[in-house]
């Protein structure tokens, strides 16, 4: 598994290895504290379905963790800390047992709509050579459905050629759980890798939703982006709505999924609850 180690050293950075757990700075040490005390929390943002009103078909579970030491610490930052510090594994497998758990929660109170749990797989996890079998534990534990299940990874991990993510990647498709690359637009991959990759919907990144303006016309590589979908049979999820425009221009386009703070910020299990609740009512 050469590919490993060019990724892994890729994602390190100059200067770091991963495996410097002796030398951790205090941020890591604190995070490491945390997970190893459960003490981070996970939030849910609705996923919506455009094509019929924002119906509430999915959340995604995104983690939170205030350090005492640094507050303000974005998730953004927590998981490059993980990442570089070799905390990563034990991060995401928290967040993804968390997760399943709540979610199992939420269905049951939702027995009327069958919920998707999307959670993020950092692409060091993805290509651990036990990452499938913790998989499997959590959902065994937990009782969440593999086809319940979409692990999102992030573009960036289809520019290295890494057959070991390839592999992971259709291990869990051929378990039922379906495959997201996140941050759509924002990596390289090209037109025929996206072609043979196993996954199953493309996550716009929120900068193309963001280019959507009510003062301009329709962003025209939206309208490519929505033909490409459709040519390679991967529905999109557009991130970051934020306005009604937005969703509007999106809806006419013809995309059919969404996320954002217009549909819903990322809450708390029981807020995502009541506002599940709240969604039904409307769309009933
Ligand atoms: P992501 O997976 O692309 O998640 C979407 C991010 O966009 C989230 O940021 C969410 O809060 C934010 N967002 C949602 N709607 C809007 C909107 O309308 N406007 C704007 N401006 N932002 C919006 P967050 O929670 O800060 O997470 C950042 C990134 O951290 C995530 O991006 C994901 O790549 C990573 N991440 C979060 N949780 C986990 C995790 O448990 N494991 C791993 N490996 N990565 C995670
Ligand atoms: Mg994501
Ligand atoms: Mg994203
Ligand atoms: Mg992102």
């Amino acid at each position: 598994r050469a590919d490993v180690g060019l990724y892994r050293a890729k994602q390190a950075g100059r200067n770091r290895t991963v495996l410097e757990s002796s030398r951790r700075p205090p941020l890591a040490l604190e995070l490491l504290e945390a997970i190893a005390r459960e003490t981070l929390d996970v939030h849910y943002q609705p996923i919506v379905s455009l094509q019929d009103g924002g119906t509430t078909v999915g959340i995604e579970a995104l983690v939170r963790w205030q350090s005492e030491t640094q507050p303000g610490v974005t998730p953004e930052e927590v998981i490059r800390v993980a990442e570089e510090h070799d905390l990563i594994t034990k991060l995401d497998q928290l967040v993804l047992h968390r997760a399943c758990h709540d979610a199992a929660v939420l269905q049951a109170g939702a027995p009327d709509r069958q919920l998707v749990l999307s959670v993020n797989v950092s692409g060091l996890e993805l290509i651990e050579a036990d990452y499938i079998t913790r998989v499997d534990e959590v959902l065994r534990a937990t009782g969440w459905l593999a086809h319940q299940l979409v692990l999102e990874v992030t573009e960036s991990v289809l520019d290295v050629d890494t057959p070991a993510a390839i592999d992971s990647m259709r291990a869990l498709r051929a378990r039922g759980i379906r495959i997201a690359i996140d941050d759509f637009g924002t990596g390289y991959s090209s037109l025929s890798r996206l072609k043979t990759v196993p996954a199953d919907f493309l996550k716009l990144d929120h900068s193309f939703v963001t280019a959507i303006t009510p003062d301009a016309s329709a962003p025209p590589l939206l309208e490519v982006i929505a033909l490409l979908s459709v040519a390679l049979g991967l529905p999109v999820i557009a991130e970051g709505v934020e306005t009604p425009h937005q969703a509007e221009v999106l809806t006419e386009l013809g995309y059919l999924l969404a996320q954002g703070f217009h549909y819903g910020k990322p809450q708390s299990a029981d807020d995502i609850a009541l506002s599940l609740r709240t969604n039904l009512a409307s769309s009933a």
